[in-house]
């Protein structure tokens, strides 16, 4: 998204310790947890989807009669709107929050960062101070930058403070486009000048058959104790070593791809473009690809350290809408159909190429043609042709398949 400037996001993560009692504190996480499940279970009979304005008209006013502020009142129901949806697309059942955790504005709480204090604003006009209980050299890191949000939760006896902080980066600017396409087994990268060479093709493999296996094991264990399995500890164990294994892999490798992606950006100066997630419908040709088996939450995670590394080196990261980009013609734009395994050809100007270099070539043509001053070029002179090697390209079109293993 132009206009809004890149940002990195860190939390600091720190005991706090109330001084005086505890109890309107904790008064404020039970009211906030019981106000949360209120609001999940009124929307979770509601089976479409609310627009901000809807919940606040839904929600608002109920909770300031709780003794909310109106950012806390707004900040319960958009947090109980983010369970509903997540307990939704993840095919779960209706969300029982019992965590005490709270999420909080910049507008209900002070921080002096200088003496490691915070003033929560509670409801019915309580406040608390904090004292936060961290090293001095891992909050000097965030000085320069703003902070906007925290998260205040109870565990184990203790309270625990998130704060949430930003900084703005000034974005380098850029002399390659880097565009990134994300497939079941791999994710394609395609480095190309501004004027539309294609100078770079790398292909890493994704870990997605791996998490598969862990998942379809999961699923079996769960068909082979249908009603039993969340009972019975044994069971219950192997299930969750079996999500350990798929938090483990799909984080491994969002880092380590993530990582590498961005210090290759950096080389090449390149503005990063990847694919808007968000712009995917059910109906849509590659969401159903994406969707068949995962979801795209391994997508997203990947994304995520992505723009997050990429923005670390004051790289611009843009997201470009996917629709058509896998089944289109770069160059002429008409439908393209398979050729033989994996490689799609266009029966009007003969164009022939890999499914995710034709990906590539097509988000960065929406990309020039978006935000391009000097108009949208063709496609790039020098596409390479299946199994071809293309002048201008270092390597073989296929160099990453041997340096694929990054995890
Ligand atoms: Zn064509």
């Amino acid at each position: 998204m132009r206009g809004e400037e890149p940002v990195v996001v860190e939390a600091l993560k720190a005991r706090a310790l109330p001084e005086g009692s505890r109890d309107k504190l904790l008064e404020f996480l039970r009211l906030y947890r019981d106000a949360v499940q209120m609001v999940v279970d009124r929307i979770w009979s509601i089976n479409k989807k609310l627009s901000w304005r809807k919940l606040h008209r839904l929600f608002y006013s109920d909770l300031v009669s709780m003794g909310f502020r109106a950012h806390h009142a707004k900040e319960a129901y958009v947090y109980a709107k983010s369970l509903v949806e997540s307990a939704r697309s993840n095919g779960g059942r209706k969300p029982a929050h019992r965590k005490l955790s709270a999420r909080i504005d910049k507008y209900d709480y002070r921080l002096d960062l200088d003496n490691m204090v915070l003033t929560l604003k509670l409801h019915s006009d309580y406040e608390v101070r904090l004292r936060l209980i961290t090293s001095r050299d891992r909050v000097g890191k965030f000085r320069g930058w703003s902070n906007y949000e925290i998260v205040v939760k109870y565990e184990d006896g203790e309270f625990w403070v998130s704060v949430y902080f930003r900084r703005i980066i000034k974005p380098l600017k850029p002399r390659t486009v880097m565009v990134i396409d994300l497939n079941f087994d791999n994710a394609t990268l395609a480095i190309f000048t501004l004027s539309g060479r294609l100078i770079r093709l790398k292909r890493f493999k994704t870990p997605h058959r791996k998490i598969l296996t862990h998942r379809i094991w999961t699923e079996r264990i769960q068909r082979r104790y249908p009603r039993s399995w969340r009972f019975i500890k044994g069971v219950r164990k192997a299930i969750e070593r079996h999500g350990e294994r798929i938090r483990n892999i799909s984080w491994d490798y969002s880092h380590k791809i993530g990582d590498l992606i961005a210090e290759l950006a950096l080389k090449y100066q390149s503005v990063v473009v990847l694919e808007d997630l968000d712009e995917l419908r059910e109906n849509n040709r590659k969401s159903k690809r994406f969707n068949k088996k995962l979801g795209l939450w391994f997508y997203r995670r990947i994304q995520f350290c992505i723009e997050y590394e990429a923005r670390e080196r004051s790289l611009e990261v843009i997201k470009i809408d996917p629709r058509g980009t896998s089944s289109k013609c770069p160059r002429c734009n008409r439908k393209l159909v398979e050729n033989k395994h994996r490689v799609l050809r266009c029966r009007e100007c003969s164009f022939m190429g890999d499914r995710d270099v034709a990906a590539t070539l097509n988000i960065y043509k929406k990309y020039i043609s978006k935000y391009s001053r000097c108009g949208a070029p063709g496609v790039a002179p020098n596409t390479p042709k299946p199994n071809e090697n293309t002048s201008g390209m270092r390597g073989n079109r296929d160099e990453a398949m041997k340096t694929n293993q990054i995890i």
